[in-house]
């Protein structure tokens, strides 16, 4: 397997698990926002600033997550941080 930086794999997409008394959305994983929480990244899981950004990763299990959707498109174990 390529374990270099910043590899994404791609996979079906599956929506996030929502909890609806904590009012949270919960990582496949069940990681949410206020245990390892999520980062704001590119499409491919590489941290990006949060502004305006449409991805998010888990710092859990390193899901990357379509924002808008709620939606897991894919994982990026090992994403490139940049400076964040
Ligand atoms: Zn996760």
């Amino acid at each position: 397997m390529n374990t270099k930086k910043g590899t994404f794999i791609p996979q079906d997409a599956e929506e996030m698990g929502y909890h609806e008394y904590l009012d949270y959305w919960v990582c496949k994983c069940k990681n949410f926002e206020k245990l390892d929480g999520f980062n704001a990244s590119d499409r491919y899981g590489n941290l990006i600033s949060p502004i305006g950004a449409e991805y998010c990763r888990c710092e859990r299990c390193g899901s990357v997550i379509e924002v808008k959707s709620h939606t897991i498109i894919g994982i990026n174990p090992n994403p490139d941080r940049g400076r964040f």
